[in-house]
């Protein structure tokens, strides 16, 4: 996601750890103590700025909402919507997802979701999809076994290339929708790039699979 870069993020960020927290690792198996609530835990990987994770609070205000977005300038603007909204059921993390496991205890994450992920197309870039096996591995261990994993894509390329990662790694296949647009799900909350691609007419994906 293409931001210009704000040299005060570094401030915003500190001034703002109730919301942004500094220190992921240290809630490990805690989370629900820190929101103060017994409710379900779900994490967007990959947050942007916000829409969708404030979308979803808003939709349901029982579930804690965890954004985990590794660019500083794109965080910001999502804490600064998280802040105008007043959602109290939404956290943040500015961190790398490479290392989910050390922030998230084994089940203890209900629902995962991955809005229109960086494709990285070339084949020397795998492994940094956000749906490569060793970020199934991750999702698989923090995820309750009934747990979804929701994932929406405009790229046709990475949808195939993850139905095929998902069924390698013996997921089970919920639902495959190659034109989420075409049937109205009133549930459906969309994402920044959600809304800017199909503005374009282009077709949304969806999968949700459980381990
Ligand atoms: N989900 C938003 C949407 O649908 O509008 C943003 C999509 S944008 C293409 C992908 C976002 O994922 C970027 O903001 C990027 O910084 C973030 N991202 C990519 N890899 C990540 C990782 N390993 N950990 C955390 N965030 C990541």
């Amino acid at each position: 996601m293409r931001q210009r870069n704000k040299p005060w993020a570094d401030e915003f960020i500190q001034e703002n750890e109730q919301l942004i927290i500094p220190n992921p690792k240290e809630f490990k198996g805690k989370w629900k103590e820190l929101f103060n609530n017994e409710n379900p835990i779900h994490i967007e990987v990959g947050t942007g700025k916000g829409q969708f994770i404030i979308g979803m609070a808003k939709q349901y205000p029982e579930v804690n909402f965890i954004g985990i977005e590794l660019a500083k300038s794109v965080m910001v603007s999502a804490a600064q919507k998280v802040i105008k909204s007043e959602q109290s059921n939404i956290l943040l993390l500015n961190v790398n997802a490479e290392d989910l496991r050390e922030m998230f205890a084994p089940d203890e994450v209900e629902g995962i979701y991955l809005n229109f992920s960086d494709p990285w197309p070339k084949n020397r870039h795998e492994k940094r999809r956000l749906t490569y096996r060793s970020f199934l591995e991750q999702y698989k261990e923090i995820l309750v076994p009934s747990g979804i994993l929701q994932f929406k894509t405009d790229n046709r390329g990475l949808f195939e290339y993850s139905l095929v990662s998902f069924s390698n790694f013996d997921m089970k296949l919920q639902e495959v929708n190659l034109d989420l647009h075409a049937i109205d799900d009133p549930e459906n909350v969309m994402t920044e790039y959600e809304e800017k691609f199909s503005s374009k007419g282009q077709v949304i994906y969806r999968c949700r699979a459980i381990f």
